[in-house]
């Protein structure tokens, strides 16, 4: 195979050169964006690695003990559910509602928590992309067992 832009014998790639899909050299590649990697004959197996991706996911999440939190806390600065409440300026409903773990806070009211009682009710749990998102003839049944 000859490079169509200088005519050397090499190994080509497919490039897309000024907008024109060109077969062209390894040194020619600087000329274009590299549309798909040269498949070497002998190393199928390597070229059909799955790709990994490295990108994690957050989550942000309320500790499951949240209820237990806040009560040890209000119990620690001696406070009633009352007082306590008006401390955060917050119902007393909501106070107990939380305490019973009745009541999940959401995000905001838990960040305004943690700030006023210095408490960590906020969890950050970093997940791997889920696998499934990946085109489905990509996924063996090797994979459909790793992620159950
Ligand atoms: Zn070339």
């Amino acid at each position: 195979m000859n490079c169509e832009m200088c005519g050397t014998e090499d190994t080509l790639v497919v490039a897309l050169v000024e907008g024109v899909e060109l077969k062209v050299c390894k040194k020619c590649i600087s000329y274009g964006k590299v549309l798909k990697k040269p498949v070497f004959a002998g190393s199928a197996s390597r070229s059909r690695k799955v790709e990994q991706k490295s990108e994690k996911e957050t989550v942000i999440l309320i500790k499951d003990d949240f209820a237990k939190l806040i009560k040890d806390k209000r119990e620690k600065m001696g406070l009633r559910q009352q007082e306590f409440a008006k401390f955060l300026a917050e119902k007393e409903s909501l106070i107990h509602q939380m305490e019973s773990g009745t009541y999940v806070p959401p995000i905001e009211l838990a960040r305004k928590l943690e700030r006023q009682l210095n408490i960590v009710l906020i969890e950050e749990k970093e997940i791997a992309p889920q696998r499934m998102r990946a085109k489905t003839d990509e996924v063996t049944i090797g994979d459909m067992i790793k992620i159950k």
